[in-house]
């Protein structure tokens, strides 16, 4: 079967690969759709990565059950990684944290023909037979952005910092819980995209928000949301920042002025099983967020084009 693999050095080449088996108690599913996730992009997480199978915005069809709860022909939308549900850590509701969390995969990855759900990940593939394989795939990018919401508590007013696609993902999940929405992003195409969908985006901020969701993962983006902070309000930072960035702060000003900052790191059972809660009531459509739907093969262009940021976020279409 074919995959698309990132490589250091190289990039993102598509490849033959032997078909995955699956163990007792996995399954196989046939790929429907699977997009394109930003957090892919960034080179220094790529590289230390390498080699990787691209994908875990994915959505499928059962191929082969093992007496799992699924039955072949069955559309499953899984995250790719799984807790467990019973520690300490999920039990607190640091899910992401759970040791099962990170030991968890999917095989060889959701950028490929077929793709392996080992059990340990059946606790959090959730049915989607009711939805387009489309949306199905956007559950898990959907889930990283409900917790983000989530890390902010109460509000009103909310600013969203780049309208990339988690920006618009966020603007689009905000707007539909009733916030009154701010997104800030200087690049006048994407502004366009956001405003057909109805968010209402500027070029610098025009006031200060209750809460603030710094989408791009650098410096500049953090203190745009900083200084569109009103007192007392929160700040959540979704994307990381590269290993050892460090960013001066005045913390007098912070401590006067009396802000929370939090941070999303992805997203567990309890944000996925909303995700898919989302979708089925039509909260968020892939048309919103996807701007390419494509051919594996177009996958390594749409990659360098996403990256350079010329397209939003491509989604291929097996
Ligand atoms: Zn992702
Ligand atoms: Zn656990």
């Amino acid at each position: 079967m074919r995959l698309a693999v990132y490589r250091a050095g190289v990039g993102v080449v598509i490849e033959d690969a032997p078909e995955p088996e699956p163990d007792t108690g996995d399954f196989l599913v046939q790929t429907e759709a699977c997009a394109l996730c930003s957090g892919e992009l960034m080179p220094w997480y790529m590289e230390r990565k390498s080699p990787h199978v691209l994908g875990h915005e994915v959505a499928g069809r059962c191929l082969a059950s093992d007496g799992s709860g699924y039955s072949p022909g069955d559309r499953v939308a899984p995250h790719h990684h799984a807790n467990c549900g019973e520690c300490e850590d999920c039990r607190r509701g640091a899910e992401v944290h759970c040791s099962r969390w990170k030991a968890t995969r999917l095989i060889p990855g959701g950028m490929a023909e077929r793709f392996v759900i080992p059990r340990e990940n059946l606790s959090d593939t959730g049915l989607m037979n009711d939805v387009r394989p489309q949306d199905a795939a956007l559950v898990e990018p959907v889930a990283c952005v409900l917790k983000s919401i989530s890390r902010a508590g109460e509000f009103e007013s909310a600013t969203v910092v780049g309208l990339g696609s988690f920006g618009v993902l966020h603007s689009v999940l905000l707007m539909e819980a009733g916030a009154n929405v701010e997104a800030i992003e200087p690049n006048p195409q994407r502004r366009r995209w956001a405003e057909e969908l109805g968010i209402r985006s500027v070029v610098a901020p025009s006031r200060q928000s209750e809460a603030v969701f710094v989408c791009p993962g650098n410096e500049p983006a953090l203190r745009v949301g900083l200084n569109s902070l009103r007192p007392g309000g929160t700040l959540v930072l979704f994307a990381p920042h590269e290993p050892g960035g460090l960013v001066a702060m005045d913390f007098e000003d912070l401590y006067f002025r009396d802000i929370a900052l939090a941070f999303s790191y992805s997203a567990g059972r309890t944000e996925m099983a909303q995700a898919r809660e989302a979708i089925r009531r039509g909260a968020v459509r892939a048309e919103q967020v996807v701007s390419h739907f494509i051919s594996l093969d177009e996958l390594p262009g749409a990659y360098r084009a996403m990256q350079a940021g010329d397209i939003l976020k491509p989604m291929v279409m097996f």
